[in-house]
């Protein structure tokens, strides 16, 4: 069991004749061994200084960060033994790998570095961990990055961030520069993984539909302040910050997608949680989707808030199908789903 805490932490830049910058303002909250906190909010809010704080690319001007109770170290043995806990998945998995470098080196260096396993073992664990990740590691393990696709880039980028077996990993928008269509499985492997080796996750994005899935509590930052923290249920149902609002009415709207092109039927949708979706829409128009048990992909369910799981059904015998569907919702985009008309 592990915990790490912010209490009070600030954090100023000093800006070249502009004199300070607040990126943080007296931030409190902390992530637990097997629980998942996602931080939201726009860009510049001050999300990235948080990890970079985590990390220890950057120290608090003002206040404390500890791991299990203790001042987080900045040297010798204790870092070394804070590195190996706390780990990070960066955003961009074309820029996080070295080039020059196998896959098997990027696994293998943090099991070596951390001596987590006896060295003729290290070939095995390393195969284990590509595995997990639901990579070939057979196929991969002597490859280069730029021989990998995006998303199995970003898959070798857990492997790595897991091998010292951490018990804190920050994930800094991790499927933000993925290909939107495999976006879903990365996160649900990141979900599966903060399970089984019972992770605490730090969860950054500013998308709040996959913050509320993927995630026990929401944290909403603005301009480098905490304007609400808390189960992430109630922050999405009832925010209570004009800011979350805001955000809350950003959320990806299937009309957006298809724009003025789209011969749009919009059919009310009724949720798993007897909750209306607050729209889906078949881009062919509503008459082709109520044909009985005819599947099709392109549709989407506006999530508002609240993303569906390939296999999720809904009262009215609506069935997601599997992530085909998966489409991008312009600039700001949640998840949606390939969806099957059963019956309406
Ligand atoms: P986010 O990750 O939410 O986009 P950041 O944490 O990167 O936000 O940035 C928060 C604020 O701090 C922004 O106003 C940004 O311009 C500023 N900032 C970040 N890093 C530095 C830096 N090294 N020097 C000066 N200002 C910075």
């Amino acid at each position: 069991m592990s915990k790490l805490e912010f209490v009070n932490v600030s954090k100023q830049y000093r800006v070249r004749g502009a004199g300070t910058l607040t990126a943080l303002d007296n931030i409190n909250f902390n992530i637990s061994s097997g629980r998942t906190v996602a931080l939201v909010g726009q860009s510049g809010s001050g999300k990235s200084t948080i990890a970079k704080i985590i990390i220890q690319l950057e120290r608090a001007t003002a206040g404390q960060v500890l791991l299990d109770g203790k001042p987080i170290p900045h040297s010798g043995k204790a870092l070394r033994d804070y590195r190996q806990k706390v780990r990070m998945v960066f955003q961009d998995p074309f820029a996080s790998l070295n080039p020059t470098q196998t896959i098997r080196h990027h696994v293998e260096r943090p099991i070596l570095l951390n001596r987590i396993v006896p060295r003729n073992e290290v070939d095995g664990e390393t195969r284990r961990l590509l595995n997990l990740v639901q990579l070939d590691a057979d196929r991969i393990i002597d490859r280069r990055p730029h021989e990998l696709s995006g998303g199995q880039r970003q898959r070798v980028a857990i492997a790595r961030a897991i091998a010292s077996r951490p018990t804190l990993l920050v994930a800094d928008e991790p499927v933000s520069m993925l290909d939107v269509s495999i976006r879903l499985g990365v996160l649900n492997l990141l979900a599966d993984l903060q399970r089984s080796q019972n992770l605490g996750v730090l969860y950054i994005t500013h998308d709040l539909a996959t913050a509320r899935h993927f995630s026990d509590e929401i944290m909403v930052l603005h301009h480098g302040r905490c304007v609400e923290y808390g189960p992430s249920d109630s922050v999405i149902l009832q925010p209570k910050h004009p800011y979350t609002k805001s955000l809350l009415g950003a959320s990806p709207n299937p009309e957006r997608h298809f724009g003025a092109k789209a011969n749009t039927g919009v059919m009310p949708a009724v949720g798993a949680e007897g909750v209306v979706a607050p729209s889906l829409t078949h881009p062919a128009g509503a008459d082709r989707a109520v044909a009985g048990g005819e599947a099709w992909s392109g549709g989407l369910i506006d999530l508002d808030g609240d993303p569906l799981r390939v296999g999720d059904s809904y009262t009215d015998g609506q069935t997601v199908l599997d992530g085909e569907g998966i489409v991008e919702n312009g600039e700001d985009a949640g998840l949606a789903v390939g969806y099957q008309g059963v019956q309406l």
